[in-house]
């Protein structure tokens, strides 16, 4: 799941401050899960773009934002979107990236993405993963460091942690105790003896 989370109303206003007759996509995946995208937040932007004095011609949900078949597949759905002079895409952006790809119209987006997560027992996961290009994610229990170690250690921990919370985020837990942790109980441990080299800038 890609985590957004949605600008403020008054940044979208500005971003769209030289545009009308907008038509609006939500994307009922990962947008719909977070609020940030689902029918009843495509329908209230609708509603606030319009009280705001901006025309919405129209709107649709597609499945998932970031899979566009073609423009057409969009005007089956709403062929409202042949009168827009723009779009505003309520997904991440590669929501916004897949809908540019098919318009001949300016596309804008209305979310921040903010990282790779995931929803699991019931919680929403966020950096889970910085897809790094190199997944070695069983070495570490299946809990990445790279991603959620805000040094990204490898060879973690760095030994600031407070009661197992992270000295940087300090709300966060320290990944390096959970990933001992989590070897702990699988019977791994031996894993923390493996000195990894060093990665590449950029990760790859
Ligand atoms: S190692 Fe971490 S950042 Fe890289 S692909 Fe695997 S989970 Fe993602
Ligand atoms: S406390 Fe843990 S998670 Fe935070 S920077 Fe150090 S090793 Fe990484």
């Amino acid at each position: 799941m890609i985590i957004t989370s949605a600008k403020l109303f008054e940044e979208i206003l500005a971003i769209l401050k030289d545009e009308d007759n907008i038509f609006v996509i939500g994307c009922n995946v990962c947008a719909a899960k977070l609020r940030t995208g689902g029918e009843p937040e495509v329908l209230e932007m609708c509603r606030r773009l319009e009280e705001s004095g901006k025309h919405v011609v129209g709107w649709t949900l597609p499945t998932a934002a970031c899979s566009i078949r073609s423009f057409e597949s969009l005007v089956e759905k709403n062929e409202k979107i042949n009168e827009a002079f723009c779009i505003l895409v309520m997904g991440c952006g590669s929501g916004v990236s897949s809908v540019a790809n098919v318009a001949e119209v300016p596309v804008y987006g209305s979310n921040d993405t903010l990282s790779l997560g995931g929803s699991s027992g019931g919680k929403l996961l966020s950096e889970q993963c910085v897809m790094c290009g190199n997944c070695t994610i069983g070495e570490f229990g299946g809990l990445c460091p790279k991603a959620q170690c805000p040094k990204g250690l490898l060879n973690g921990p760095c030994g600031g942690a407070v009661d197992g919370k992270c000295e940087v985020a300090r709300v966060n837990d320290c990944v390096w105790t959970l990933i001992y942790e989590r070897l702990k109980k699988i019977k791994r441990l031996d894993l923390l003896y493996v000195i990894h080299a060093p990665q590449e800038h950029g990760f790859k």
